[in-house]
């Protein structure tokens, strides 16, 4: 183990001081409580914690790659608030920072980091999930504005954002993937419906469905060039890919915990057990050889690997505590929500399936199938 730098020792005594004096006591109850995660992002901001690798006035600290990292990780440990929105310093901030003209970029990016406003991200569609290059949604130009007609679905707390980085169709007779662009839509426009769809497992990131009816969006507010949306959605998902395993990895070593705690004394649960710890070593070291490419400016092929582990190893891991906990565990509300949470990592952002494929073909060079 190295020592961690001064700066990550900084960000671990801002958090400690920054945290409530019963927090971890009261943990189960603090974890839902969107005003202290709000005043968390608030704060993180001002103090350059958000997006460490960006410089002081986009929430950073111009810090290299490996500071932020152990950052990163030393906040997952501490089960530092989790950020209320979280696509927008994740996803939406990124591709922003990396696509935006100048004026997007003094308008939009600080509210974003701040808290201020919301973002969601609408790319699924009905019919275009996994196959997000076949969405039907159209964006039509019209003198200075698109003119966008569709449907978007599963589309994260879209009723509580301000803002939306939308895909759309832009040019129907190009290739699927080359007729898409990134609009920035304004969710207050008239002609955009937002419904908020029921759900049956417990969560504070509603899902909704977003329609679209002759919404007006500017022309300037185009994200990226027009037909270039499949890059701006490819760079703005990869940002936060290099680092989502960190979050899996501790969740994991929670998992682990509970398993433990359960006391799986079981043959079969102890081996399941045993290829777990593996696992999650495997990913924590994955995770270090991908910061390792990135530093040596190499190609990281290892996003896709760490999604898929990651996810597929926290589903087994919140399973494994079921089988662990006994027919008791039906009952357990936090042990659900932690069964619930898993399952849905193994499909947001590309499912295991998708995955699969992706490593198969492209990393391994294997023929399709
Ligand atoms: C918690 C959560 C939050 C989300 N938030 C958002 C959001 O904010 N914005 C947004 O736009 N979307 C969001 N999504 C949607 C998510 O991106 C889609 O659910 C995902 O892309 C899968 O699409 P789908 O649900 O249409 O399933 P489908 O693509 O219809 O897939 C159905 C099944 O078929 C399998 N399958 C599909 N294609 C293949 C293939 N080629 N080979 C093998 N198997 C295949 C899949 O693995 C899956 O098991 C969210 C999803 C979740 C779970």
């Amino acid at each position: 183990m190295t020592t961690p730098s001064e700066v990550v020792a900084e960000y671990v005594d801002w958090l400690a001081a920054f945290l409530p004096d019963d927090y971890y006591e009261n943990y189960r109850r603090y974890r839902w409580d969107i005003p202290l995660r709000r005043d968390h992002q608030r704060a993180a901001f001002e103090a350059g914690w958000i997006q460490p690798t960006w410089p002081r006035e986009h929430g950073g600290r111009s810090l290299g790659l490996r500071d932020a990292m152990e950052i990163r990780i030393e906040g997952a440990l501490r089960s530092a608030p989790k950020l209320p929105n979280i696509q927008g310093p994740g996803v939406a901030a990124p591709g922003i920072r990396q696509f935006g003209t100048p004026a997007q970029i003094e308008r939009l990016l600080v509210p974003l980091l701040r808290g201020d406003e919301w973002w969601a991200l609408g790319m699924s569609e009905p019919e275009a999930g996994s196959d997000f290059a076949g969405l039907r949604t159209r964006a039509d130009r019209d003198a200075d504005v698109f003119r966008v007609n569709g449907h978007k679905i599963w589309t994260t707390q879209a009723h509580e954002s301000r803002w939306c980085t939308l895909y759309a169709r832009t040019d129907p007779d190009a290739p699927k993937h080359r007729g898409i662009s990134c609009l920035i839509l304004d969710l207050h426009s008239p002609g955009v419906r937002i419904e908020p769809i029921r759900m049956s497992s417990i969560s504070d990131e509603t899902f909704c469905e977003v329609f679209l009816d002759d919404v007006e969006i500017p022309v300037e507010n185009l994200l990226g060039p027009v037909n270039g949306g499949w890059n701006v959605a490819l760079s703005s998902l990869h940002h936060e890919r290099q680092m989502i395993w960190i979050m899996n990895w501790v969740e994991i070593k929670r998992g682990l915990d509970a398993v433990r705690k359960a006391g799986a004394d079981d043959q079969g649960l102890c081996a399941e057990l045993g290829s777990l710890l593996a696992d999650a070593e495997a990913l924590r070291a994955t995770g270090y050889r991908a910061l390792g490419n990135e530093l040596a400016g190499r190609n990281s092929p290892e996003a896709d690997i760490m999604k898929l582990l990651g996810s597929v190893t926290l589903q087994r891991v919140w399973e494994l505590a079921a089988a662990a906990e006994g027919p008791g565990s039906a009952g357990d509300p936090d042990l659900l929500f932690e069964r619930q949470d898993a399952l849905a990592a193994t499909i947001y952002g590309g499912t295991s399936e998708v995955q699969r494929n992706i490593i198969a073909e492209r990393l391994l060079g294997l023929p399709k199938g």
